[in-house]
């Protein structure tokens, strides 16, 4: 009976085949993909979506943020978490599951509020920022540091079925302020004035919000206000 060849593996091989089916793609560029350094603010139902597809596309500097910790009402939306995660904070459950998912991830998990306790430092030290947000402040926040800071930004929002996903180029109106139409501007001064209310809102359920309107009107004038 003759000897069976040794087969060898080729991890490093087996890795560049991961992405082989992409690569064929004729305006793939995986070598810009490896590059680039995303920021994702929000780990919830959205956030997890975005994750998972970053690690897929082999995305590799990755930096998530979020303030909540899971709920067992998070696991029939979100992909990354498992019924053993409940309790634990999203942005770190998120950044091990994608960590297994493609292991070349360079992913951190900042169990953070990006309102209060992320400088600008954070969004300057990527390349894109996404937005996975459930609510008008946290979006009008990024969209304000991306401005100075000359970054795109890409907004990501889910309401019952319906969904939208915008870039926003910095120093290119509209930006994300220009969009926000009367209703827009009378939620965000209620919550942001009173804490009573804001408690409320959030008890009664963060619901995903989208551009009620479009006011054209005002596009260059509130950009060129900054
Ligand atoms: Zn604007």
């Amino acid at each position: 009976m003759s000897a069976q060849p040794t087969v060898r593996v080729d991890t490093a091989e087996l890795q560049d085949d991961r992405f082989s089916r992409l690569r064929l793609l004729p305006w793939w560029r995986q070598d810009v993909i490896e590059a680039a350094r995303v920021l994702v603010v929000g780990a919830g139902a959205l956030g997890n979506e975005i994750l998972k597809n970053l690690a897929l596309l082999g995305f590799r500097d990755v930096l998530v943020v979020d303030l909540d910790c899971i709920e067992a009402s998070n696991l029939s939306r979100g992909v990354l978490f498992r019924q053993e995660d409940v309790g634990q904070a999203k942005a770190n459950v998120a950044a091990r599951a994608v960590r297994a998912l493609y292991p070349n991830c360079r992913i951190q998990g900042m169990h953070a509020n990006v309102l209060q306790d992320i400088g600008l430092g954070v969004f300057d030290w990527a390349d894109v920022i996404i937005g996975g947000l459930d609510n008008r402040e946290a979006r009008l926040f990024l969209n304000r540091a991306a401005w100075k800071l000359g970054k795109p930004w890409i907004d990501g929002a889910i309401e019952g079925l319906n969904g939208v996903a915008r870039v926003f180029e910095a120093g290119k109106p509209a930006c994300y302020e220009c969009t926000l139409g009367e209703v827009d501007w009378a939620i965000l001064n209620r919550r942001m004035s009173c804490n009573l209310l804001t408690s409320a809102d959030e008890e009664a359920g963060k619901v995903a919000t989208t551009p009620h309107q479009f006011r054209g009107d005002r596009l260059l004038r509130r950009c060129r206000k900054r």
